[in-house]
């Protein structure tokens, strides 16, 4: 009977867990927002796409949506912190223990401040390689009703993934956490190769 009062005293402290994150990053255009879908469906995982967390923000007429808006327009990195909150809410209000973070980190300041922040490492990073020929193609013809899927602001955007986000994917890569997959295919063979990641990877955290 006595135990009980242990099983609690550790819950509050010592057994506390911490979630299960991958990043799941790329180019604009690469296919992260269809495949993070498919994950979802078939691991569990809940999907958070930074980007989309941006947009119901501007949508949500929050102080910072003037200013999110205008950054997404030039295809800006908004400032971490802004980013961070809106993760760590969404992390918090899902109730679930395993998150695909879409879009994010974007930059060396968005990865160190998110993990100094919230003392997560990535599982693993997924990294949908893809052309900007193909990207390109795929951002013109998608027809979302972005502001921000126009020639001009997608070659900024590509100019900041090359300068910004590849040394992000680089630093991963260091650290051998990066399982990258040929984006340029059409979804179903792309999520062929995303299964096998992430069969791969569950297999080896039950062993
Ligand atoms: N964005 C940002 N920080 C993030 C994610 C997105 O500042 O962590 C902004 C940035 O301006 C980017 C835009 O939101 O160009 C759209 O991002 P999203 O991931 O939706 O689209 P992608 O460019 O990957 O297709
Ligand atoms: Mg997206």
């Amino acid at each position: 009977m006595g135990s009980v009062i242990d099983v609690t005293i550790e819950e509050g402290s010592l057994t506390e867990k911490k979630p299960t994150v991958v990043f799941v990053l790329g180019g604009p255009g690469s296919g992260k927002g269809t495949q993070c879908a498919n994950i979802v469906q078939h691991f569990g995982f809940t999907h958070l796409s930074a980007g989309d967390l941006l947009r119901a923000e501007i949508k949500s007429g929050s102080e910072n949506g003037t200013m999110i808006q205008n950054m997404i327009k030039e295809g800006k990195i908004v400032p971490s912190e802004v980013t961070i909150k809106l993760l760590q809410k969404a992390i918090q209000e899902s109730g679930n223990d395993k998150f695909l973070i879409d879009g994010f980190p974007r930059n060396e300041e968005n990865r160190a401040a998110f993990e100094a922040v919230t003392k997560i490492e990535p599982e693993f990073v997924l990294f949908f390689d893809c052309s900007e020929e193909e990207m390109e193609r795929r951002l013109l013809s998608r027809n979302q009703g972005r502001e921000d899927d126009n020639i001009e602001t997608i070659r900024k955007r590509f100019k900041v993934f090359l300068e910004s986000s590849l040394p992000v994917i680089e630093y991963y890569n260091s650290k051998e956490k990066v399982r990258k997959i040929d984006a340029g295919k059409p979804v179903e063979e792309v999520f062929e190769a995303v299964k096998v990641i992430f069969t791969s990877n569950s297999e080896k955290a039950t062993v």
